[in-house]
């Protein structure tokens, strides 16, 4: 089974012709509440491909946190860990989208970062019984350190997927199985402009020195870069008509989790996880573009 560690946040999307002003008003387009935060994206990505998965994060005792309990619900995602918050609200994402399609976001995380090293500590059994913990970093960064050495030290697998990207200590990369950083985020890992392939393997060599054990830099429509012990293969993307790229990544991992859970080799689960992402970025929405196991396997035979 799956453990995801992390974010739960509540999208509220405007569409208007163009962004406000400062002091100025408008009126909009449109508007719509999304279930959102790369943590839950990433727990349904994998429960919709048929994977047992269980979410450990925190929101807010408010409407935008039941919301978000009962969508996990719907998805078959096991909440009982995910916590209410006595003081804080639940995350949202504040995005409004202009007549080009451009985004401007504000985050408050709220709740997600909440959770500290002492309440993962308290759930140390959960962690233990898992076959693989699933991580980002929308949530509290020692929390998520205190989750590696946990799971690190019963033997338990870790995918940390470093978004947003900030410098990462190599206390907490020493307990990283695998590394799933974008070409951008590799750079800023790594400390290197990441503009091609190369550079992405370079990037990826110097977290390896850093003591992770795998590094998969996804490559957006040119798939994702395997670096590890073994050497480096490039795994091709799949190509389709890029609509959306909103929970590219995020259905990326949780494909990958799922399949490494499989017991598939690293190979087969980056080229599954690519043909997910690919099926992500051809419909619009997070949530609503990730797909489920049967239109995967059709869309891999053909
Ligand atoms: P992020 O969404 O985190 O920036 P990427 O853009 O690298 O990450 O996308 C993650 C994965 O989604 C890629 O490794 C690839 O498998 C798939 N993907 C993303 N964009 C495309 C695309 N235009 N065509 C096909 N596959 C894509």
């Amino acid at each position: 089974s799956i453990v995801v560690i992390g974010s739960l946040n509540m999208d509220m999307v405007v569409r208007a012709e163009r962004a406000p002003e400062a002091g100025e008003t408008l009126f909009g387009q449109g508007f719509a509440l999304s279930p959102g935060g790369k943590g839950a994206n990433q727990a349904v990505a994998a429960a919709r491909l048929g994977a047992d998965v269980t979410m450990i994060g925190r929101v807010g005792k408010d409407a935008f946190g039941s919301g978000l309990l009962e969508i996990m619900e719907q998805e078959r995602v096991h909440t009982e860990y995910i916590s209410l918050s006595e003081s804080q609200a639940t995350g949202v994402a504040s995005i409004v989208v202009d007549g080009s399609g451009e985004n401007r976001i504000i985050v408050v995380p709220g709740a997600n970062v909440e959770m500290k090293p002492e309440d993962i500590e308290a759930l140390e059994t959960v962690i233990s019984g898992a076959g693989i913990v699933v991580m980002q970093l929308e949530t509290d960064l020692a929390m998520c350190g205190a989750a590696a050495v946990l799971a690190y030290r019963h033997g338990i697998p870790v995918i940390l997927n470093p978004a947003p990207a900030q410098p990462l200590s190599d206390e907490l990369l020493h307990h990283i199985t695998y590394l799933t950083p974008n070409e951008t985020e590799a750079g800023i890992l790594a400390g290197i402009a990441v503009e091609s392939v190369e550079d992405a393997e370079r990037a990826a060599r110097i977290m390896l020195s850093k003591g992770v054990r795998h590094v998969i830099v996804t490559l957006g429509s040119k798939g994702a870069l395997i670096v590890d012990a073994a050497g480096s293969r490039h795994v091709q993307g799949f190509p389709v008509q890029a609509v959306d790229t909103v929970a590219a990544g995020d259905s990326f991992n949780g494909a990958l989790a799922w399949q490494l859970t499989c017991g598939r080799t690293l190979e087969e689960a980056v080229r599954f996880a690519n043909a997910v992402g690919a099926l992500a970025v051809g419909k619009t929405g997070a949530i609503a573009s990730l797909p489920r196991l049967e239109e995967v396997e059709q869309f891999l035979r053909t």
